[in-house]
């Protein structure tokens, strides 16, 4: 059966690059990256070579970079690391986020907020998916300490004004963080030019054709924060634990192999047939739209409803057929709750059961877009008429 992967904002495969990058390091050059012989050196410099490679995906420094396990653990030490370095002045700490974020940054915002001294606001987005700038201004207040809102929306690809959200909390006196999870290796990121605001950003590996289990946190240089993992004193006393010598060099090549397409025709190519589809869509079925419409979007994403068909059974058929898309995000599958995101749109929950993620990768080919958006209207045709 023809298999059709649709869902790169849940995962991505490694590049045959990247995979050839890391082989050496899980046998030939094993070492230890904290140890004084040769095998550790080795390591050593793997590690430090990989953290030039994602310092000049980001525009950074390689010391501003924390490699950690991946999204999450980078949204976590972001928050918590912010909080827990700030001085205990008897004075309340308020963080601002956004209802629209991952659970790695609601929960830990949420985690955060039930000790006595912190006092969260969480934004909602406005019609378009969108944070807007006049909203922070109206929530921030004297002893905001961070405000961590998202690049890259991960169910709807909606990319949020970060630049200027940064300048604003910067402004106010308060750190901004913002979760690049699904931005990164998708649009060009510059913390040294229109995010120079941005004080902490997070990266995943597995979202870049880099391994599962890889990311790191950039901290810009100046910036207090505690570490969340406590033991040795690897990553700058930042995040103690040996580190995944040969993941880390997965997530260096796939940074340098992102580096390169950005400035190819890359973009453009994943763009088009993302439009291509969606347009097929639009037009092939009747009563069908695309939530976050008229928002600037990444290149790969659409979120889109099919009125009147359950996104579930949806789902369901069309893997039958070999094709993986999603409904809300991954770590929600088998909920029956519709996504905390769409919800937030303030989509009524017909529309939101009825929503789909496609999202694509550089490895979409032509034949791919034909062969989902035939299949996926004759299968949303047929569950309607059988509803
Ligand atoms: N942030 C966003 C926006 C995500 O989409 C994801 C994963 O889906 C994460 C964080 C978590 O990343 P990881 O899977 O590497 O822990």
């Amino acid at each position: 059966m023809r298999r059709v992967y649709l869902d790169s904002n849940a995962t991505t495969p490694l590049l045959p690059e990247v995979l050839a990058a890391m082989q050496p390091y899980f046998i030939d050059t094993f070492g230890n990256a904290s140890s004084m012989h040769h095998s550790g050196q080795h390591a050593r410099a793997a590690v430090d070579h990989a953290r030039e490679s994602v310092a000049r995906l980001l525009g950074c420094t390689a010391n501003e970079l924390v490699f950690t396990s991946g999204g999450t653990e980078s949204d976590n030490l972001a928050l918590f690391g912010v909080i827990d370095a700030l001085p205990s002045t008897g004075e309340k700490h308020h963080i601002i986020t956004t209802a629209i974020e991952h659970n790695a940054v609601l929960q830990s915002a949420q985690a955060l907020s039930a000790r006595p001294d912190v006092e969260l606001t969480t934004l909602r987005p406005n019609a378009q998916s969108l944070i807007e700038p006049s909203a922070l201004e109206a929530a921030l207040r004297p002893n905001t300490r961070l405000v961590s809102v998202m690049l890259a929306n991960n169910e709807t690809g909606v990319i949020n004004p970060v630049g200027k959200l940064a300048r604003i909390a910067h402004a106010a006196g308060a750190l901004f963080h913002t979760d690049a999870v699904q931005a990164a290796g998708k649009l060009p990121i510059n913390l040294a030019g229109e995010f120079t605001n941005v004080d902490l950003l997070s990266i995943s590996g597995h979202k870049m054709h880099a391994p599962q289990g890889t990311g790191a946190l950039f901290v810009r240089k100046g910036i207090r924060v505690a570490p969340v993992l406590h033991g040795g004193t690897h990553e700058r006393q930042r995040r103690a634990g040996t580190e995944n010598v040969p993941g880390i060099v997965g997530l260096g090549a796939a940074a340098d192999i992102a580096r390169t397409w950005l400035a190819s025709e890359g973009p453009q190519q994943v763009a088009a047939h993302r439009d291509r589809l969606e347009q097929t869509l639009l037009n092939k079925i009747p009563n069908t739209g695309i939530n976050g419409a008229g928002a600037p979007r990444t290149i790969n994403t659409t979120n889109i409803y099919f009125n009147n068909v359950d996104a579930e059974a949806l789902l369901i058929a069309l893997d039958l057929k070999g094709i993986a898309l999603s409904a809300g995000s991954a770590c929600q599958s088998g909920a029956t709750e519709p996504s905390h995101v769409l919800t937030a749109l303030g989509l009524e929950w017909p529309r939101a059961r009825a929503s789909v993620r496609i999202s694509l990768s550089k490895l979409t080919t032509d034949e791919d877009i034909d062969y989902a958006a035939e299949t996926i209207a004759a299968t949303v045709e047929h569950l309607r008429s059988i509803s």
